[in-house]
């Protein structure tokens, strides 16, 4: 059994009466249940807690226990999720969902939810500190931040060496507190409330009187993190192609990115393509219609994790029948009318149908 040193069980004490005493009062704090804390970890990665909660609500309000989610087709799944981004959480949930009624109920460790698919150590951790309250760490960018500020740490917290000490003195504090639910949600909202990026309130911090950083008045420079690689610039056409029922859309195939999505017909340009001969031949390759290039109506930017995504937004106009059929990453193609409520669009697909609409409208009474 570790023993955690004084300062240890003075930093654990601290922070936990603080957390008690100025904790928000956020929907899945209200719960043990690991399935609603699974779902509210995953919704809340790379997405701001203001922007979960009506998603939270809903998601529990339609499938509340993981034995209604497992059962729900992924579609639905996807659909509830839309708007939320990184689809890949949804697809995993639903998977994990499964794996938990496959398995006849959650596992109660770390390594058992580790099994469950899409379950990396942060989120292993973090269910099994608050839903079952084992002593486990969980480490992202805000608990990084606040113990390299909090002991000075001048390594990258994010990996290698700096990750496993900023590991080992989240479980110092594990082990010197009885309440690991309270330790885990403790540094979460330090780093989300106090402990910020840039301007921290060391006045109103439990640890004020004895973090490093705030001391040397070094918060400005910790953490130290590793430049993070640019974004590949990525340069994209979409066909805007009105029928009488909508506009043509497709359904992404496999499990990538976008999997399991509709959009417009879209594909990115090869090297030193123009946009209209690009959108030609996607048309073409995509949904097997061939179509000639109208005016062009916009451009569209979106950040995927690591792409800079721009498209330039044409009316297409067919040319002949209007017989199309999913060719390469696409596994249904129809129309519909934007934002049709019976289909799960992508982020990047709801900004190109504001788009859409304007095209939609006039030729959905004209015909095609
Ligand atoms: S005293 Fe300031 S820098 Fe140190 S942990 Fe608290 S908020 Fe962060």
């Amino acid at each position: 059994m570790p023993h955690p040193d004084g300062a240890a069980q003075r930093d654990a004490d601290a922070l936990v009466a603080w957390y008690r005493a100025n904790r928000r009062d956020l929907p899945w704090r209200r719960t043990r249940d690991p399935y609603a804390i699974l779902l509210s970890e995953l919704m809340l990665q790379q997405t701001r807690v203001d922007t979960v909660v009506p998603y939270y609500g809903r998601f529990l309000a339609e499938w509340p226990t993981v034995g209604a989610l497992a059962a729900a087709p992924e579609e639905d799944v996807l659909r509830a999720w839309a708007g939320l981004g990184y689809y890949r959480r949804a697809r995993n949930l639903h998977a994990a969902a499964r794996a938990v009624v496959a398995a006849g109920g959650f596992p109660r460790t770390v390594d058992g939810l580790l099994s469950l698919p899409g379950v990396g150590p942060y989120t292993a951790a973090a269910v099994a500190s608050i839903a079952f309250d084992l002593p486990a760490a969980a480490v992202d960018g805000n608990v990084q931040r606040v113990i390299s500020r909090r002991h000075g740490l001048t390594a990258d917290p994010a990996r290698g060496d700096g990750l496993r000490v900023v590991t080992r003195r989240a479980l110092d504090l594990h082990d010197a507190a009885a309440d690991a639910s309270s330790v885990t949600q403790g540094l979460m909202e330090l780093g989300a409330t106090v402990c910020v990026p840039r301007a921290p309130r060391c006045d109103a911090c439990p640890w004020g009187a004895v973090c490093v950083a705030h001391r040397d008045g070094t918060t400005a420079e910790l953490p130290r993190l590793a430049p993070k690689i640019p974004p590949t610039a990525v340069s994209a056409v979409v066909g805007l192609l009105a029928g009488p029922d909508g506009v043509l859309v497709a359904r992404r195939s496999g499990s990538g990115l976008l999997g399991g999505l509709w959009e417009p017909i879209l594909g990115e340009r090869e090297q030193g393509e123009a946009p209209e001969p690009a959108l030609v031949r996607v048309f073409a390759e995509r949904v097997g219609v061939d179509v000639v290039v109208g005016e062009r109506v916009g451009e569209v930017r979106h950040r995927f994790t690591h792409r800079a995504w721009t498209g330039s937004v044409h009316r297409a106009h067919a040319v002949g029948d209007v017989i199309p059929h999913p060719g390469p990453g696409y596994d249904a193609v129809r129309f519909a009318h934007p934002g049709a409520r019976d289909l799960a669009w992508s982020t990047l697909a709801r900004k190109l149908l504001g788009y859409a609409s304007i095209v939609a409208e006039p030729l959905a009474a004209d015909g095609p």
